[in-house]
């Protein structure tokens, strides 16, 4: 049985100890407060339970109505996802985050998708309606806030590589492209899909500059003073190859990997040693949680407070 005390919370100290759940907990589920979950496999490894737990602590000391929030993750593969998003409706969660492998097939199981988030044909935040979820995609607003914040960078205006072609990179590329990027160039091994992210950026942005290509083959006319996102996971694993060679394009402005556990991919490492500006993807984690929190809350959350947890989370790992 799931119910409240189950679950140990310290937020002020940000230890927090939020056991991994399966589908078959829902069974007997018994927490009476307001439920947040986020949904992935695998999932032991997600910092965001610690990040969320500890800004609705921060609200509820201001806000009593926040004192019994609670951020769960669920262990959930593919195949079960329907399901688990019928059996969460019913047991009477709030708000839901998707995280791999369930943004697009999230996209194709919702009844409601936000106007903002259609383009993406991805979404990582749910928010309960009556009848089901309604779908929104938070990434690409936590990527321009992360790049402003830690590179002082606007994705308008800019010259934009854009490294991958899954889920994440769709949100990037359709922030990229609404935010008024000079040019975008998506490189991804496989072909289609990198092919495909085109179509669908060229067919939101008409008079976007926009070109796809392998990123073992970087073409030489790429422009010099871009900044290059990683979208892909290459550098999860140690012995992950970077995605690209940093020094076979024009020399980048900067670079931002949106991977943050490690903390250094092979990626950050060559643009450290090129002297590139350049940052991981703990400020996009925090900026994507906060915005899907302020979504389910409807109020302002305290960003620092998520920051400050999420470290915590990381350096505790
Ligand atoms: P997907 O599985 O949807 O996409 C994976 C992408 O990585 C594909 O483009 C794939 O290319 C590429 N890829 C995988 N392995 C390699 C490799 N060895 N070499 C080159 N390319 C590779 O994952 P997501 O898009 O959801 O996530 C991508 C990354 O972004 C993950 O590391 C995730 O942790 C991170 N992320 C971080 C967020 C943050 O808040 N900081 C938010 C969202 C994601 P191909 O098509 O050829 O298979």
């Amino acid at each position: 049985m799931i119910d409240a005390t189950s679950v140990t919370i310290e937020n002020r100290n940000s230890k927090i100890e939020n056991p991994p759940l399966s589908l078959p907990d829902l069974a007997s589920w018994s927490f009476s407060g307001t439920a947040l979950a986020v949904l992935g496999q695998p999932i032991k490894h997600s910092i965001s339970p610690a990040m969320h737990n500890a800004a609705l602590a921060d609200m509820a000391a201001r806000e009593p109505r926040f004192l019994d929030w609670r951020y769960f993750r669920f262990e959930i593969p593919p195949d079960a996802l329907a399901d688990a998003l019928r059996q969460l409706h019913a047991a009477g969660f709030h708000g839901i985050n998707l995280t791999v492998p369930h943004k697009t097939l999230a996209f194709n199981c919702i009844d409601s998708i936000d106007t903002a988030a259609r383009p993406a044909g991805a979404v990582n935040t749910l928010r309960r309606t009556p009848d089901g979820w309604e779908g929104f995609n938070t990434d690409g607003y936590g990527l321009a806030a992360a790049v402003r914040e830690t590179l002082q960078c606007e994705l308008s205006g800019m010259d934009i590589i854009l490294l991958g072609a899954g889920g994440a990179a769709r949100g990037a590329a359709v922030e990229c492209a609404q935010r008024g990027c000079r040019s975008l160039a998506i490189a991804n091994r496989t072909a289609s899909r990198r092919d495909e992210l085109c179509s669908a950026v060229g067919a939101l942005a008409p008079d976007l500059p926009l070109r796809s290509f392998d990123p073992a083959e970087p073409p030489r006319d790429l422009p010099r003073g871009a900044l290059v996102i990683n979208a892909t996971s290459a550098g999860l694993k140690p012995d992950d190859p970077a995605p690209i060679d940093l020094t076979r394009l024009g020399r980048a402005a900067a670079v931002y990997d949106m991977i943050y556990n490690p903390p250094q991919t092979p990626l950050l490492r060559q643009a450290a040693a090129l002297d590139i500006p350049h940052a991981n993807g703990l400020s996009m984690l925090v900026h994507q949680g906060a915005r899907a929190l302020e979504i389910w809350t409807g109020t302002s959350v305290p960003v620092d407070v998520m920051r400050a947890a999420a470290t915590a989370a990381l350096n505790a790992h």
